[in-house]
């Protein structure tokens, strides 16, 4: 299966990319994770990500896509599967896209949309906790560690995303907004739109999308 993942922040991209590596073993190419990488290496590039995740802004098309093209081309296991995740986030990033899938003979099967009310985002984009080792999502309410502050799996750190505060998740629902939902239609028009409700928890999300792939 090859498929982008789609949907406002908060809507569960980053859920359902555990549930497809757990139960399809699908690559997961994030380009938050990557560009959150960079930004640990302390660079001067890292330091310019930074800032501009910090303000809920986009990096440009050309770092990311960048990124994503040397991922693709060095990753053996692309054959098998992946998810973007994140990616594209711009018709212009959509389009340069499948031209990078094109000449690594892997096109995209579908993109899955994933759609969820306003407040509900707000909630788990706020209330979300991360595990600095393994990377981990928890919620404060929904899904809270066993022990405050340290992750189940590893017993790593749990943070608090820096753009996970109410000012930033203002200005990234505006830039998904402006930027991101045109590629919706974009895929529309290849007929490769596929719809789930973010709505859902993960157990139901899970069998919502075992139930679309049957
Ligand atoms: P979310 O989906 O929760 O907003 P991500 O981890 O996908 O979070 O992205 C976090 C931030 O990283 C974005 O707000 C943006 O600043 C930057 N970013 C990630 N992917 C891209 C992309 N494809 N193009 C431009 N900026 C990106
Ligand atoms: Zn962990």
């Amino acid at each position: 299966m090859r498929v982008v993942l789609l949907g406002p922040p908060g809507a569960g991209k980053g859920s359902l990319a555990g549930v497809l590596k757990e139960q399809y073993h699908l690559s997961h190419i994030s380009t938050g994770d990557m560009l959150r990488e960079e930004i640990k290496k302390g660079t001067p590039l890292g330091m310019e990500i930074k800032a501009l995740i910090t303000k809920g802004a986009l990096v440009s098309d050309e770092l990311v896509t960048k990124l994503v093209e040397q991922r693709v081309a060095h990753d053996p296991d692309l054959k098998k599967g992946y998810m973007l995740d994140g990616f594209p986030r711009t018709v212009k990033q959509a389009q340069d896209l499948d031209q990078i899938l094109a000449k690594a003979n892997v096109p995209l099967d579908f993109a899955l949309n994933m759609e969820a009310d306003a407040d509900l985002l707000l909630k788990r984009l706020t209330g979300r906790r991360v595990c600095r080792k393994c990377g981990e999502i928890y919620h404060m309410t929904n899904h809270p560690p066993r022990k405050a502050g340290v992750c189940d799996a590893c017993g790593g750190e749990l943070y608090q995303r820096t753009d996970d505060n109410e000012e930033t998740i203002k200005a990234r629902m505006q830039v998904y907004q402006t930027s991101t939902q045109p590629i919706i239609d974009y895929y529309a028009k290849q007929h490769k739109l596929k719809k789930l409700d973010g709505n859902l928890e993960t157990v139901d999300l899970a069998k919502a999308l075992a139930a679309m792939l049957k």
